[in-house]
């Protein structure tokens, strides 16, 4: 393994996640985002210039001490965020190490790659075995309400790993009057079925439980009175049935 001393920003780190990827997880989520989405559980991640400052060598052999823990689930290792992909320099080096580990790497992202140099953004995809694919929104005005952004990089995005037959779990968070409209899911589920590589497709509920973390950083929590969707239309929505009944 090639040794690297340089510095990425992590927020945590969670040693046995079940719930980003295949398996049992070790899920590193790094400092940064440039979306403001109104759901957001971890505004903490937002300024890009917090975070505690790591080395790929140290995250490394802090995530090989649990690999009896996460391999025989067929687990891995998943970068989350925040947006992994603003420090994309310093995920490529760990996955590198990673896969020179035998590891299975999974990045969890919004798809705001555009600002990438396209060799950074090469080295990274032929070191990443999945990409989980957060769909926030397919048009633009709704999009700009939902997470600040009127730019959609996600279908973009989700197009360029097709090409590269790089395998995506794409993700939809449920949000009532923001997500939930029938034209809304019919347009998330046409650009599933538009691309060959996804493999998987996750209807998330919408839930208030970083509410918290916006008091706390006294930021204003527009989602105070959207309860979350019911079980019954969450389960319409993984069965593939219309969300909203005739
Ligand atoms: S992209 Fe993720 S981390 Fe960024 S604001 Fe949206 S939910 Fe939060």
């Amino acid at each position: 393994m090639n040794s690297t001393g340089l510095l990425g920003k992590i927020h945590s780190i969670e040693s046995m996640g079940t719930h980003d990827g295949p398996g049992i997880r070790a899920v590193v989520f790094l400092q940064g985002c440039r979306f403001r989405c109104l759901y957001c559980h971890n505004p903490d991640t937002w300024p890009e210039d917090g975070g505690t400052l790591m080395t790929v060598d140290a995250l490394l052999e802090r995530l090989l001490r649990y690999k009896p823990y996460f391999m025989p689930s067929g687990g891995g290792v998943t970068v989350s965020g925040g947006e992994p992909l603003l420090q994309a320099a310093f995920v490529t080096e760990l996955f590198r190490g990673l896969k020179d580990a035998g590891i299975h790497t999974c990045l969890d992202t919004a798809g705001d790659y555009t600002f990438l140099e396209s060799s950074l953004l090469d080295q990274l995809l032929q070191v990443t075995d999945l990409v989980l694919l957060d769909i926030k929104h397919t048009k633009p005005h709704k999009h700009r309400v939902l997470t600040g952004r009127s730019d959609i990089p996600a279908p973009v995005f989700a197009r360029l790993l097709k090409q590269r037959s790089i395998p995506v779990w794409l993700r939809y968070v449920v949000v009532p009057g923001y997500t939930d409209d029938e034209a809304a899911v019919s347009a998330f589920k046409e650009l599933a079925a538009s691309l060959s590589n996804v493999q998987n497709i996750e209807f998330l509920p919408f839930h208030k439980m970083g509410e918290y973390k916006w008091k706390a950083l006294n930021l204003p929590y527009k989602l105070s009175s959207v309860e979350p969707p019911s079980e019954e239309f969450m389960a319409r929505l993984s069965k593939g049935e219309q969300p909203h009944p005739a």
